[in-house]
């Protein structure tokens, strides 16, 4: 397969599209990032790197960050997480507060915002330092000690948290936050304010398209069974209430967020990462997506 030939077809087509999409605004740091910016990076398990574009460009891996910190607390707790949160698709936005009250404080799934605040919850509980034990698995899983958080984006979004600290307080009401509003948000907010480019974001997810290995030396990191739910988690729950529609045209399991990048995995096959800010209406990043219907599209592959 010739992928940068596939890529370089992407890129081309993406010259000339239109677009309708915003930038997220509602966290004011991310709003002053250039719209035009777009990378494209796929890493393949056997023949290594293909891209174009912004593709070495840092930019807010936001909700991306999710997937991380599932895989840390699945690692710490096992099955058991599922106690506290559920693993259906939610049809409902990222930050919607309507579902938690008739389901009794536990959220849909861990990739909405109340499963994350509730995931952060317990990655609190369970580790003595958790902004430093998230931060160490990052340079752990992409072999980079330079990822780190961008302080502005950080703080700009503290400053505006009033959705989380509702899901927060709504949550605990139900006696499913174990520790105080103002750390869970805290740790949740910095999680979210980490910076990759879509090579970066690309390494790390190799590890869900390789069977929980790491690429560069094949260590385990996650358990293939653990990945499988994983995967499973990200294809029905993973583009906040267009997961649907994102497996209709693009068939991968992924995660976007709200900065604008999407990471997808073709499992036993490559990992695949886009970044474009402009988001569609559902919060999904909308060249992005086309980018990635393209890929599978062009190479005729996908999960199904
Ligand atoms: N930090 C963002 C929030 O909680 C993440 C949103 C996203 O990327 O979906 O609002």
């Amino acid at each position: 397969m010739d992928y940068q030939q596939i890529l370089n077809t992407i890129a081309s087509e993406l010259h000339s599209k239109s677009y309708t999409g915003k930038v997220a605004s509602y966290i004011p740091e991310l709003e002053k990032i250039d719209p035009k910016k777009f990378g494209m990076h796929l890493y393949c398990i056997n023949s290594g790197h293909y891209s174009f574009g912004n593709n070495e460009e840092r930019f807010s891996i936001q909700s991306i960050s999710k997937v991380f910190a599932l895989t840390r607390a699945m690692a710490l707790l096992g099955d058991d997480l599922f106690i506290r949160v559920d693993v259906e698709p939610s049809g409902d936005p990222f930050n919607s507060l309507v579902q938690l009250e008739y389901e009794q404080g536990i959220p849909r799934n861990p990739f909405i915002n109340a499963g994350a605040l509730v995931i952060s919850d317990i990655l609190i509980s369970q580790l003595d330092h958790p902004k430093k034990d998230f931060l160490d698995f990052i340079h752990k899983i992409t072999g980079n000690d330079s990822i780190n958080i961008n302080t502005e984006v950080y703080i700009s979004e503290k400053k505006h948290s009033y959705r989380n600290a509702a899901l927060l307080n709504l949550m605990k009401s139900f006696a499913n936050i174990e520790n105080d509003i103002e750390t869970v948000l805290d740790f949740y907010v910095y999680q979210c304010a980490i910076e990759m480019s879509c090579k970066e974001l690309c390494t790390a997810f190799m590890m869900y398209a390789n069977g929980g290995k790491r690429i560069s030396d094949d260590y385990q990191i996650l358990s293939p069974e653990k990945v499988k739910r994983i995967n499973a988690i990200m294809q029905t729950c993973g583009f906040y209430d267009e997961a649907g529609e994102f497996s209709f045209r693009v068939g991968l399991p992924g995660k976007s967020g709200v900065g604008g990048g999407i990471a997808a995995v073709h499992p036993g096959q490559y990992a695949v990462t886009v970044w474009s800010p402009p988001l569609n209406p559902k919060g999904n990043s909308e060249l992005g997506m086309y980018a990635l219907e393209q890929l599978t599209t062009l190479t005729g592959l996908s999960i199904f």
